[in-house]
């Protein structure tokens, strides 16, 4: 997968692997994702992509996805939090 900076036209690099990313619906956090971070090397700007094919965790599952929320407020600098669902094809 290639990604570049729209502003800059250069290629984005990685940055972090396996950053995630909580899903929120109105009923509150409904799903976590692991995904990568890429940032432009030239101007900076960072980008979310390459998310896994299934969510680490749903909130369905109970325990398991208050494991996964637990492991979220701990390393809150490795966690990005979004309203948009990550894949639109794994919904359908
Ligand atoms: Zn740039």
């Amino acid at each position: 997968m290639t990604l570049l900076c729209f502003s800059c036209e250069v290629q984005l690099h990685v940055h972090r692997l396996g950053v995630l990313v909580v899903q929120h619906a109105d009923i509150g956090p409904s799903a976590i994702w692991k995904a990568d971070e890429y940032r432009c090397p030239k101007c900076g700007n960072r980008i979310i992509a390459n998310f896994a094919t299934k969510p680490l965790a749903e909130c369905w599952q109970g325990q398991q996805f208050t494991a996964v929320m637990n492991v979220t407020r701990s390393t809150p600098g490795n966690v990005v939090h979004c309203r948009e669902f990550p894949d639109p094809v794994y919904f359908q």
